[in-house]
């Protein structure tokens, strides 16, 4: 059912992007079948808050029906079916297994060395309920915090709906973050209880995980001891483990011990569901709060209709760690909620080869597949024929995450993973949106590659300028949100000065996400990336997602970001920094050679956007500096390209690339005029 291509010009690349002429209108096939129609807009918009009450009803079991849909009147703390109450463990297991669908797989888990577990509806029902007697046993009661620092395992799951059930907020913490992260979200929740593996494994070996913890509690001159009173630990890698007696308990040990009955504790609609620290691109982490009702029907509703869930015959896979909103809301919460069977992977993509995630898709004929532009972007560097080894023709939507996805990346992730038919969602959210927010809807929105598109039925979402005003199509400016929606955060834990200074601010009693956006000539979104990150040269203001995407457009490149300078002349100026494709690589070695790559970067930057836009210096490097969930961290790269001493970078994924590109750097950097 190929979808149908309504426009094509002959050379693709970000002319394309900057005119918008490239549309893939749904199949009609696809759309016959969708679970969206295109009626749902206009139904939504007629009455959003009935819409939302619709959606909170049919997707979400609810123990005291609610009446009450909004109360706004203590904005920006909303009240989402304020006076119904629910439990999310039993919305994601429980309601199941009484449906009669015990039997359906909930997890395909594989291991990276190769272990697999399946998990049905029935097995997770009793896992959570003996979690949640055995975190009830060492303590844990409704209102209590628990701190979750676990590999990708099927534990992690279990964990968060073991806290869900017996109404303890859960705060996640990514298992690559250091002692120092670790401790400081623990205290800053006051978590009673973490729950922690012996270790995990990643790239080939087992890596150790509990020291980290035993880190963390451990006494430290001049800081209050940590409220932490157990540690349970889960055998995953085997591996010898330091053991404090009385404070850790064996995972399995625990539940062996626990009963395999467990009532869920009926918790209020605002009851807080968990705690999670943003990834930190820009600063400090900041504790997200979410609550249960509005949060499970906005999760369940996304992940249905972006995804087009088909929960009997669909396996859906997303490729995000828990660590993260998106293993959140795309891995616990939404699919679980929403009955579905999905796939958990361990590891990483390219352990032991390049080809493990198709492998996987594979194997398990993966339908819907959730990943990220930052992966999209190392596959295509790896190449395609690595992908086309495999039979990935059960894929049916794709989805993306994160970051704008360069219209590049788009066209490969379409043509090579998605066989020029499965429609591409990319979906903008946010750690404190808790779910998607501006996404085609597949089989219902035609798509265009690089744009997000519209804000999905029941969002109130706009481009704005200085003052507030929304831009006309063509313009661009702020992305806000201009009414409240049922999965947004509740506020930073502990901080309501903060939470209203940082979000609501900027524009007077309206959402503002901190990323600058336009709209095009139909309306549609582009995401241009964080205002923070807009640069400023001779006037002009220019965006970083459409250099990079000019970059990334031209076969030499793999990867870009691109950072504004101070410059005396022109306010800033243009600075790149470039991974090349692998052939390319070795070109740039010498002088000559990096010098003719820069020309011809930067005349294709010139070519694409204008003049204006043509990098002041282009850097060819190694690598680029992320975050452990995978998005460039420019503000590292902005330190480098203006001199200074590079700012705190203890969110990246690997602190040695600052050392390998401040390295690369002491080499004459090349074209400059
Ligand atoms: P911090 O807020 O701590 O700096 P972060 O913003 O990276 O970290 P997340 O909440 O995980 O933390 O990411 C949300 C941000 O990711 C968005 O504000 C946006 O900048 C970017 N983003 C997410 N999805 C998309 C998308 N589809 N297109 C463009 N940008 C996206
Ligand atoms: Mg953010």
């Amino acid at each position: 059912m190929p979808e149908n291509e309504t426009t094509t010009t002959a050379e693709p690349g970000l002319e394309n992007l900057l005119h918008e002429s490239r549309t893939f209108a749904p199949s009609a096939e696809f759309a016959a079948q969708a679970n969206a129609q295109p009626g749902i807009y206009d139904e939504a918009k007629a009455d959003r808050l009935a819409f939302w009450a619709k959606q909170a009803t049919e997707l979400v079991s609810w123990h005291k029906p609610f009446t009450e849909v909004l109360d706004w009147s203590n904005a920006p703390v909303a009240r989402w079916f304020g006076d119904g109450q629910l439990n999310a463990a039993y919305n994601a297991v429980d309601r199941h297994v009484e449906a009669g669908h015990g039997d359906r797989v909930a997890i395909h888990f594989e291991g990276e060395p190769g272990d697999t577990r399946t998990v049905t509806y029935a097995d997770l029902q009793r896992e959570v309920s003996r979690a949640a007697n055995a975190l009830n046993a060492l303590g844990v009661v409704k209102g209590d915090r628990v701190v979750i620092y676990l590999p990708m395992i099927v534990e992690a799951v279990v964990a968060m709906l073991a806290c869900a059930r017996i109404g303890a907020a859960h705060s996640v913490v990514f298992g690559g973050f250091s002692a120092d992260a670790l401790r400081s979200r623990i205290a800053d929740a006051e978590a009673k209880v973490v729950i922690t593996a012996d270790g995990g494994y990643r790239r080939g070996s087992a890596s150790a995980l509990k020291p980290a913890v035993d880190e963390a509690l451990a006494p430290k001159d001049g800081a209050e001891p940590t409220t932490v009173e157990h540690v349970l630990v889960v055998k995953r890698t085997g591996q010898d483990t330091a053991w404090t007696e009385h404070r850790d308990v064996w995972w399995h040990d625990a539940l062996e011990a626990a009963d395999v009955q467990h009532t869920p504790v009926w918790v209020d609609a605002e009851h807080p569901l968990f705690i999670l620290y943003t990834s930190g691109t820009t600063g400090k982490p900041k504790g997200i709060l979410h609550t249960t009702g509005g949060y499970l029907t906005q999760a369940a509703y996304t992940h249905k209709n972006v995804f087009d869930l088909k929960p009997e015959s669909d396996v859906y896979w997303c490729t995000a760690d828990i660590g993260w909103v998106t293993g959140h809301s795309y891995v616990t919460y939404g699919p679980l909620v929403n009955g579905a069977t999905q796939v958990i992977y361990e590891g990483t993509p390219d352990s032991p080869h390049q080809g493990r995630w198709w492998e996987i898709v594979e194997k398990y004929k993966v339908s819907l597949f959730y990943t990220a532009p930052t992966a999209i972007r190392a596959c295509m560097k790896w190449g395609e024929e690595i992908p086309n080894k495999f039979d990935l023709s059960s894929l049916r939507v794709l989805g993306s995450v994160g970051e704008s996805i360069n219209p590049e990346a788009w066209m490969w992730y379409r043509r090579v993973i998605g066989a020029d038919k499965a429609p591409i969602v990319d979906t903008w959210w946010q750690t404190e949106t808790g779910a998607m927010m501006i996404s085609p809807l597949p089989g219902v929105t035609a798509t265009k590659p690089g744009s997000a598109q519209v804000p999905l039925p029941g969002i109130v979402a706009d481009v704005v300028d200085d003052e507030a005003k929304p831009v006309p199509n063509g313009g661009g400016g702020y992305l806000v949100l201009s009414e409240p929606w049922p999965s947004m955060l509740r506020g930073i834990w502990g901080d309501l000065e903060r939470f209203k200074d940082t979000y609501w601010s900027r524009f007077q009693g309206i959402y503002f996400a901190g990323d600058g956006a336009k709209k095009d000539e139909d309306g549609n979104i582009w995401l241009l990336g964080r205002v923070d990150d807009v640069m400023n040269v001779s006037g002009h203001r220019l965006s970083t997602t459409e250099i990079e995407s000019a970059l990334v457009s031209n076969p030499l490149v793999a990867e870009a970001a691109v950072v504004g300078a101070a410059d005396e002349m022109t306010g800033q100026a243009v600075v790149a920094f470039v991974i090349l494709r692998g052939e390319h690589a070795e070109k740039a070695s010498t002088d000559e050679g990096s010098k003719e790559i820069e020309t011809t970067l930067r005349n294709h930057v010139a070519k694409e956007i204008g003049p204006i836009a043509k990098p002041r210096k282009i850097l060819v490097v190694p690598e680029l500096p992320k975050t452990r969930s995978g998005k460039i961290m420019r503000r590292l790269l902005r330190d480098v390209a203006e001199n200074r001493t590079v700012g705190d970078a203890t969110t990246l994924a690997d602190s040695s690339v600052m050392n390998l590109i401040s390295a690369g750097l002491a080499k004459p950097a090349g074209a400059e005029d």
